[in-house]
């Protein structure tokens, strides 16, 4: 799909999360019960005043007869506790009554989720009936790692208007998800936030993790990666928890996870640390240019050489040498400390690259 570049983000263009980043959105997976509410958000409020509350009342589960939240009634718990605690609220919605209703309910921001992404047509509903309402809504990324479908619902949201859209990130469902429930995909994401680099990007590292032993490393990376802030599912007791048990955290395990990640700015006011940081970029700006006219080069050999294959019918993949090519340079690399993962992709994007010269060179095409 092509992308327009530009005219949706010109409307993006003030970061309008209230607070200093990070921002945090903790809170259980599922509004149980008033009492579950309250339990959770007052050691969320005593440690995280600035928190958006969230929970879900409708949960769009895979299959049925799974709790499925407890609807329309549990948006007045959620918009209530958040009156008690100071707290912002978060909901998710997935059709335009739960839009009304939600907005009836006083709640304060709300969320499509990852099923709702993938469905333009739902989309395209929620953006119809949230014409004109000065309410932020996120958006999830789809279930598959489709950047474009992920932006087209951007796209629909801003197009109608609303000027407070943000995305959040949850990971991606692939045939293999590592150890992961939903696996990152981080380029995905950070591609996301180049196209739109103002737009409030939050790492949902739940979804991602799947269970409470891979959330510090992703907090860690998400905060290293320059995401705008983190959404953690939280519980004041995960074990009873009616939906998505296994990755909530209590409030304490809450806090030991935020106090052990390193929280980072994109930049510094500190003058050496500038001084410093631009000597070393202008040496990588030299190397960048050293590197693209040595792969011109090299490529220009590759041409040479495809001539000369054509001309004495010899085939254009040569497996042998290939297999020696790489040899010689994974040796090399590991002399020099350069993980072997990154030598093959590089040499297998160069190999590629040198076949595709030698299948297009003129002598091979004009015969
Ligand atoms: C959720 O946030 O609880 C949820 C259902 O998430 P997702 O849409 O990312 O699966
Ligand atoms: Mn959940």
């Amino acid at each position: 799909m092509e992308i327009e570049e530009g005219i949706a983000e010109e409307k993006n263009s003030t970061n309008w999360l209230p607070k200093e980043r990070p921002n945090f959105i903790f809170g259980p997976c599922s509004a149980e019960s008033p009492e579950q509410l309250r339990k959770t958000a007052s050691q969320i409020a005593e440690h995280y005043p600035n928190a958006i509350f969230r929970a879900g009342v409708w949960k769009p589960r895979t299959r049925p007869n799974s709790f499925e939240g407890v609807g329309k009634e549990g948006l007045e718990w959620l918009s209530d506790i958040g009156n008690e605690f100071g707290l912002k609220t978060a909901t998710e919605v997935a059709q335009p009554e739960h839009v009304e209703a939600s907005l009836k309910a006083g709640i304060d921001i709300l969320w499509i989720g990852a099923r709702t992404t993938a469905s333009p047509f739902s989309v395209q509903a929620l953006a119809d009936a949230l014409k004109g309402v000065d309410v932020p809504v996120f958006v999830k990324n789809p279930l598959h790692p489709d950047l474009s479908l992920w932006i087209g619902a951007i796209e629909r949201l801003l197009s109608s208007g609303n000027e407070k859209v943000g995305a959040i990130h949850r990971g991606f469902y692939l045939a293999d998800n590592k150890n992961y429930r939903n696996y990152p995909h981080w380029d995905l994401a950070v591609q996301l936030k180049a196209k739109y680099p103002s737009m409030p990007l939050i790492s949902d590292i739940s979804h991602m993790a799947g269970k409470p032993s891979l959330l510090p490393q992703l907090a860690q990376k998400a905060m290293n990666l320059d995401m705008d802030g983190l959404l953690i599912e939280t519980h004041y007791d995960p074990a009873i928890a009616l939906s998505d048990a296994e990755q909530q955290i209590n409030p304490a395990q809450l806090k030991e996870l935020i106090d052990g990640v390193t929280f980072k700015s994109a930049s510094s006011e500190n003058q050496e640390f500038r001084n410093k940081l631009d000597l070393l970029r202008a040496k990588i700006d030299k190397i960048d240019e050293e590197l693209v006219d040595k792969l011109a080069v090299r490529m220009g050999i590759a041409e040479e050489i495809g001539i000369y294959k054509k001309q004495n019918k010899v085939t254009i993949l040569q497996l042998e040498r290939w297999q020696q090519i790489m040899k010689q340079v994974q040796s090399q690399a590991e002399l020099l400390g350069l993980s072997e993962g990154f030598i093959e992709k590089l040499y297998n994007a160069i190999h590629e690259e040198s076949i595709r010269i030698q299948t297009d060179s003129k002598e091979d095409s004009a015969s």
